[in-house]
């Protein structure tokens, strides 16, 4: 509970205008598309994926705000329905970035998941099974933590300046993309330590409020992780955690650099250090995952308005740092030769969830295909042949979607296109 008192000004400032169920892309012209080009298709009515499948206020965040209110105020017991609301959210973000009241939505979503479980509500058995399997084999997944390196060919632990903190979903579901990363960072010459201490960035436990467990497991990376310079993430989920919350948890700046894997080549292509020479020709979109894009400009806004102490604040600056945030993946891909790219209708700031987040796609499972087959969806009216993401859980997330819809979009992790297209 102390964690929702401490946010009580927050939750107060909340008119519940309805504001935050919306996502704006611009008023569709003529032909039907966004400001940012995106087509606007039938079928697009809110930026909350809970709100769009429940059509209840209690699913939408002004309604989480009057349930935070109502704990706080003793009015509302917590229950195992309340817990149905409350844990049905993706924590997305899109209503923390739509609120013009700037009120930090996910923060105080998150605090009234923890308030629950410290009232003794039980959490859903699936999301129970997450801290208990992280617990006793270091992953959510239920998996041997000897079997976490297996995908690597070469050597465990390698000696380099460069570590990858690899994440469960792609060290267990989504090799693809481990085997693509560490493969590509050889070949550009920066091999990467692949460590077997490596345990989950405690995100699912983070989202879900059960934070003894998740500070466990933050605490034994950090100790594992501190020696190294710089660490790559090709998680947006472990990347998110890493920067934002071990930073909040632990009281103490990260010991080390901490980059997205899209980050870090975008980064070397603009010092001309990298350029692809094979052709892609197709027609791609890309799907923002919430926890690397709004999670993140968000983070960077907060730190801007911190580091200013509010005394003179440069909204347009903090603006122009996130758009350009925002532009890095779209950088990277536009310099595919041959790629024709097409953006969807709702993006950046704006993005649909793809609905996996937040431990939806562990407990209710019907909600995160509801919200990936509206991203399918609005990526199919594009023309796009492929959806190129940077993201192992979005991808896992997406994989389903495109194998439950029948869609034609072929799926790509951005790292993983990349690779096939350097020798
Ligand atoms: S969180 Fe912000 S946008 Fe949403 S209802 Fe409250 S004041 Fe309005
Ligand atoms: S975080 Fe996303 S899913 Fe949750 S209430 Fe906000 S917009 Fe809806």
């Amino acid at each position: 509970m102390e964690r929702l008192q401490k946010m009580r000004k927050q939750i107060y400032r909340c008119i519940h205008c309805g504001a935050c169920r919306f996502a704006y892309s611009g008023e569709p012209d003529k032909e039907g598309l966004g400001e940012h080009g995106g087509v606007l298709y039938e079928g697009i009515v809110t930026g909350c994926p809970a709100g769009n499948k429940y059509k209840w206020e209690g699913f939408y965040n002004s309604g989480k705000m009057w349930m935070a209110r109502a704990v706080l105020e003793g009015e509302l017991e917590p229950s195992e329905e309340m817990r149905d609301i409350i844990f049905q959210c993706s924590t997305c973000g899109n209503c923390a970035a739509q609120c013009e009241n700037k009120i930090p939505t996910v923060d105080v979503i998150e605090a009234l998941r923890a308030a629950l479980v410290e009232k003794g509500v039980p959490l859903g058995a699936k999301s129970a099974a997450l801290s208990k399997n992280v617990k006793e084999k270091n992953n959510p997944y239920n998996e041997p933590h000897a079997e976490r390196t297996s995908w690597l060919k070469g050597e465990k632990n390698l000696k380099s300046k460069t570590a990858y903190f690899v994440g469960c979903t792609a060290s267990y579901r989504i090799k693809n993309v481990a085997e693509a990363t560490e493969r590509l960072f050889r070949k550009i010459g920066v091999p990467v330590a692949v460590l077997t201490d490596e345990v989950c960035c405690g995100s699912p436990l983070f989202r879900t409020g059960q934070l003894s467990e998740a500070l466990r497991v933050m605490n034994q990376n950090l100790e594992t992780f501190k020696k190294y310079e710089t660490v790559v993430f090709s998680c947006a989920g472990c990347y998110r955690t890493f920067k934002v919350d071990y930073p909040k948890y632990s009281g103490k700046p990260l010991p080390f650099k901490a980059v997205h894997t899209m980050e870090f080549i975008a980064d070397l292509m603009k010092q001309g250090k990298l350029k692809i020479k094979k052709e892609f020709k197709k027609i791609v979109t890309w799907h923002d995952p919430c926890h690397l894009t709004r999670h993140i400009a968000d983070d960077i806004e907060k730190r801007r308005l911190e580091e200013s102490n509010n005394w003179f604040i440069d909204s347009r600056a903090i603006e122009k740092e996130k758009e350009e945030w925002y532009e890095l993946p779209r950088y990277v891909l536009k310099q595919i030769p041959g790629v024709e790219f097409r953006e969807m209708y709702r993006i950046k700031e704006n993005t649909w969830c793809c609905g996996a987040g937040g431990g939806v796609k562990t407990q209710y499972p019907e909600l995160a295909m509801d919200a990936v087959i509206e991203r399918i969806k609005e990526a199919e009216a594009t023309g796009a042949q492929a959806i190129v993401t940077s993201c192992p859980f979005c991808f896992l997330n997406i994989r389903d979607g495109i194998k439950a819809t029948g869609s034609k979009l072929e799926l790509y992790e951005l790292i993983e296109l990349l690779d096939s297209l350097i020798d």
